[in-house]
């Protein structure tokens, strides 16, 4: 590894002079000089209150929401941006995190939305069930992941928002509305990737499938000439496919082919795939780092929720010390994109860690990055030093524009926002059902000021 990649341990000093570059970055609030700040999990964002309530059933938050003026609802903190920032309050529903009910004949599991997908995960497996998809890491809230649309890969897979069917959440006055696909469809596509500007978010329902079993292959090297002739078949290669690269000599670093084997097949991976070799060990999406935090590989059965995640629960994820960037272009311009971002490499490369690609399928869920549009996310994972990611995040966004580039709700991104609501179409929409379900804006925060009605 070399010596830059071991400094990325830096402090991110974020010297903001633009409104949605502050939202993304925070500033403390003069009062907070004396405590140390709450932070988001990478660390790299301090929030503007360390005040956070943790209610333990519907009606606390009901007379907390009723209480307060202004505040936000902390998930699990794993946003890199403002999108969770408060300067008043946090409600965390950390201590309401019962699996309600599993129904077995419509196949949906209810929760209380302070779980986290490792915390549910083995218990829905345990009794005969799966979910669709993960995100890299089981550690994140399902509200809150799927408040900003997070997911994980596989062209038939829609992001972790569309397993959700229905859902429970307190607005501003305090009235609890329960919001379900079957029965009030537009409300539900408007509301369920929400950005945190509806409500709390008390419970979800998720559709779930019998329990299924997978296994991982990583291969090494692969040529990005053959990404470029066979990109289809390449990320059609397993149920969920991502492709690991550092930009450089003109290679993808790693694929990590996840496989379904509930079907009873047996599946036999070849040891050449389009020219890159099968690895002969576990290994780290950053391969100069220990593979002990990754879910297993080399072709391992195992049961989906430990094979989906790159990472296990237990473990650090990722790498800690990080920021993150990803960007949502149409999987028609997947080719023609990467191009475009392997054109900037010089300027990429030095403040990366390693960048992943992956495809997700299109859904219909208004602030969904992938709404009507099957897309590839462009993901960049960086040194924690951001006066230099800053920098080049514009050059990026500038690449990608010709491809009505949008980014992750939860990562760093200098979009402006007139070009953000621009690429959703349905976002004029979306804020009139936020200014009917929340006229005074108690859940506004600078963040959703600055990117959705700057
Ligand atoms: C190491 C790492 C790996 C990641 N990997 C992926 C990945 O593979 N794919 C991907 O898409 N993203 C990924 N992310 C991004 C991240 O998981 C998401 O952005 C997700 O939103 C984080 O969920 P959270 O609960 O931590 O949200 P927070 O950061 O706590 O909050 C996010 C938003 O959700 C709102 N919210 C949370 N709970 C509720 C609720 N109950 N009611 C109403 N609003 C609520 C908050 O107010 C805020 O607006 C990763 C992040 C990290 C740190």
């Amino acid at each position: 590894m070399d010596q830059s990649r071991r400094r990325f341990v830096g402090q991110c000093a974020a010297v903001a002079s633009t409104s949605a570059v502050s939202a993304m970055m925070g500033g403390l609030p003069a009062d907070a000089a004396q405590t140390p700040p709450l932070r988001n999990w990478a660390g790299n964002y301090p929030y503007g209150t360390t005040r956070v309530t943790s209610p333990t059933s519907l009606a606390d938050v009901q007379a907390f929401v009723r209480a307060h003026a202004r505040f936000k609802v902390l998930g699990t903190r794993h946003c890199f941006n403002g999108i969770a920032d408060s300067t008043d309050q946090f409600l965390s529903l950390r201590e309401m995190k019962a699996v309600v009910g599993l129904d077995r004949s419509a196949r949906t599991v209810t929760i209380e939305s302070g779980l986290s997908y490792g915390q549910l995960c083995p218990a829905l497996d345990r009794d005969g069930f799966a979910l669709h998809n993960l995100a890299s890491l089981p550690h994140i809230s399902v509200a809150g992941a799927c408040a900003t649309g997070t997911h994980g890969s596989g062209v038939n897979n829609g992001n972790l928002s569309t397993a959700v069917s229905a859902f429970e959440i307190v607005t501003a006055g305090g009235d609890v509305l329960s919001i379900a696909r079957s029965t009030d469809p537009r409300t539900f596509q408007a509301a369920v990737v929400n950005l945190g500007a509806l409500g709390v978010v008390t419970k979800v329902t998720l559709d779930v499938q019998p329990a299924f079993t997978m296994r991982q292959d990583v291969y090494l090297d692969l040529p990005m000439a053959q990404v470029r002739e066979h990109f289809e078949d390449i990320v059609a290669a397993g149920y969920s496919v991502s492709l690991f690269t550092d930009w450089q000599r003109g290679r993808i670093n790693e694929v990590w082919v996840k496989r379904r084997t509930d079907k009873g097949e047996t599946v036999t991976a070849s040891r050449d795939f389009y020219g890159a070799r099968a690895a002969t060990t576990n290994v780290h999406p950053i391969v100069e780092l220990s593979a002990e935090n990754c879910t297993e590989q080399m072709g391992v059965v195992g049961p989906w929720y430990e094979r989906l995640p790159h990472f296990r629960m237990g473990f650090t994820p990722s790498s800690g010390k990080e920021l993150q960037s990803e960007y949502f272009v149409a999987h028609s311009n997947a080719v023609d994109a990467i191009g475009a971002v392997e054109r900037l490499r010089d300027h990429v490369s030095p403040h990366l860690m390693i960048t992943e690609l992956r495809t997700i399928a299109a859904d219909d869920l208004w602030m969904s990055p992938c709404y009507q549009r099957p897309s590839l996310a462009i993901h960049f994972t960086w040194k924690q030093d951001w006066p230099s990611v800053r920098k080049v995040l514009p050059m990026i966004e500038r690449e990608l524009a010709p491809f009505a580039v949008r980014p992750h709700w939860g990562k760093l991104f200098t979009i402006p926002s007139a070009q953000l609501q621009q690429r959703y179409p349905m976002a004029a929409d979306f804020k009139q059902l936020v200014a009917r379900h929340d006229p005074q804006g108690k859940f506004r925060n600078a963040f959703l000021t600055a990117s959705l009605y700057g």
